[in-house]
């Protein structure tokens, strides 16, 4: 694939495109000063960035929406240049909660439509005010749902205008499946966002989405913050890896660097976090060289298969 920072762009299903690189933005709230998300954003958005990935469970939509709406009065965007990503929460299944749910997000982002809108997880939580509902032994309480029908109520945001693209998140092979062969589908889902990097390559989840014309998106694909209340730190460090670590001497780019350009040059979508200005603009720098069939073999071959994002829940 040949990659320029100008047509670092892949078709979506649906006639609509979606960049390659985007921003991650979940940091810890009770760990990061505020502010810190929309400072992130406008440089990202100055850097070159127009793919924002973001989600209300995040609790920093709103700074997200700051800084594109900053942006745009800068003159530096327009709103059809920025693509942003956000995400129906777990106790929000319910297909009546879906659209107020959606609407809610968008007053938060003060936007008048999301890009794309994805399940961000195959299961339900009671629906309520809790967003992580427990019961007395500390247990989940999960939420019988039936996932096709809050399918429909994303198809019936998209035709809404709400959102520009619907797709999911997490969701396995079988749980795709359930969803392509819904009788009456309207639309099917543009992309999967799932775990993807060097050491959890998925490549039997990105070759069945090829199959069916469905974009992965890599989150984590950095190998997470290493943050060890939801980070499965028994993985070693991916950034500290020899082989990434070697490739990237030879092009002078960083470990960070070799493995975004891995994802994306096999057409994988990745949206790193950083929120530190240097770090932002370095994981732009990815689309001034390229990796030999030989390297990609090599990085391949780093799979693990272990995630760092064990999803327990
Ligand atoms: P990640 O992007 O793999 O890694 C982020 C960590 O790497 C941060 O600690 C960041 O610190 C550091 N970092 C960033 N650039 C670096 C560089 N060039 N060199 C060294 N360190 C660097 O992890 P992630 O946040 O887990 O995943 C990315 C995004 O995916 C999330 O922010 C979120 O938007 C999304 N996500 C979605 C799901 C889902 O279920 N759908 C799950 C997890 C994540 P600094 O900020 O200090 O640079």
């Amino acid at each position: 694939m040949n990659l320029t920072a100008e047509s670092h762009r892949i078709p979506l299903s649906d006639g609509n495109s979606i960049p390659l690189l985007g921003l991650g933005t979940y940091a810890d709230p009770q760990k990061t000063p505020k502010g810190s998300c929309l400072e992130a954003v406008k440089i990202a958005i100055d850097a070159g960035y127009r793919h924002i990935d973001g989600a209300f469970v995040y609790f920093n939509e709103h700074e997200v929406g700051q800084a594109i709406r900053e942006k745009i009065a800068e003159g530096k965007i327009k709103r059809e240049d920025i693509f942003y990503c956000g995400k129906l929460w777990n106790t929000c299944h319910p297909p009546e909660l879906v659209r107020p749910t959606l609407e809610k997000t968008l007053k938060i982002l003060q936007l008048d439509y999301v890009d794309l809108y994805i399940i961000e997880l195959p299961m339900a939580f009671k629906p309520g005010d809790a967003l992580y509902p427990k019961d007395e032994n500390g247990k989940f309480i999960y939420h019988e749902t039936d996932l096709c029908a809050t399918w429909e109520a994303l198809e019936a945001c998209k035709d809404a205008g709400l959102a520009k693209s619907i797709g999911v998140s997490n969701f396995n092979r079988r749980q795709l499946e359930m969803i392509m062969n819904k009788p009456g589908l309207k639309y099917k889902p543009v992309s999967n966002q799932v775990e993807c990097h060097p050491y959890f390559t998925q490549p039997k989840l990105l070759e069945f989405c090829r199959q069916h014309d469905i974009v992965i998106v890599g989150y984590s694909p950095l190998g997470t913050s290493r943050d060890e209340s939801w980070v499965n730190v028994s993985s070693p460090p991916l950034l500290k890896d020899p082989v990434l670590n070697a490739i990237g001497k030879k092009y002078n780019k960083t470990a960070a660097q070799i493995a975004l350009r891995f994802n994306v040059q096999r057409g994988v979508a990745v949206i790193p976090k950083s929120f530190n200005p240097q770090r932002i603009r370095e994981n732009f720098q990815i689309f001034d060289f390229s990796l030999t069939e030989k390297e990609m073999k090599e990085i391949e071959a780093l799979n693990k298969n272990v995630r760092y994002v064990e999803l327990l829940m």
